[in-house]
């Protein structure tokens, strides 16, 4: 009797801890976490992307993340080259591979970057680094042999003070659009933009540079 009495309450025991243990996700009669209550872990540091809340590329929203299937307070809602439809990635399954490995995709173009000392600084830029928006295809530029971070999308009103520092950059821009230093500044002056910037910066030197796509 004492064994059957114990063995009912181990059994209690262990479906109490088991139902503990299940996820709450939308749908169950549990009560869900609010997005502050998921939002307690800080977002991961990337390398060439500093802010990709402020390139929109990271929105702070619930998901349930297809890659590590866990709720989260954060998505990926950035470029994202793969043959399925994935929606919903979480920014830490973009930042450990896991999202890029489970899809065979990637999140900048392997062949629209600059070049760089290390194999590897092209795989941490393409498999596990937030991209940005382009207008056109996404370029990414690279300085002291090894990638840019990303800073922000720029009109020229942003860039002017950096204008030594841009100019070769800037040059080329000229060159591949055929445009004189005016038709530059007109065309990317906020409000009537037919050209947008994407300002990055060296992560070693802290040099700035720039690339441009026209609508
Ligand atoms: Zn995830
Ligand atoms: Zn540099």
């Amino acid at each position: 009797m004492k064994y059957l009495i114990l063995s009912l309450f181990a059994a209690l025991m262990l479906q109490a801890c088991s139902s503990e243990s299940t996820p709450k996700v939308e749908g169950d009669t549990e009560r869900i976490l609010t997005i502050d209550e998921l939002d307690t872990i800080p977002l991961p540091e990337f390398k060439y992307n500093p802010d990709p809340i402020k390139l929109e590329v990271i929105e702070r929203v619930r998901t349930t993340c297809p890659v590590c299937n866990e709720l989260k307070a954060y998505k990926y809602v950035g470029p994202f080259y793969c043959i399925e439809e994935v929606e919903g990635i979480c920014p830490w399954c973009i930042k450990d591979g896991s999202a890029t490995k489970k899809y065979n995709g990637s999140t900048q173009d392997w062949s629209s970057c600059d070049s760089v000392d290390s194999h590897e600084y092209k795989y941490e830029l393409t498999k596990r680094t937030p991209g940005y928006f382009g207008w056109q295809q996404e370029y990414w530029l690279s300085h002291c042999g090894d990638f840019c971070a990303i800073i922000d999308y720029v009109g020229w009103e942003d860039i002017e003070h950096l204008e030594q520092e841009l100019l070769p950059d800037l040059a080329s821009i000229k060159k591949d659009y055929n445009i004189s230093q005016e038709e530059l500044e007109t065309n990317m002056k906020e409000g009537s933009m037919t050209m947008q910037g994407y300002l990055f910066q060296c992560i070693k030197c802290n040099q700035h540079r720039i690339c441009a796509d026209a609508l």
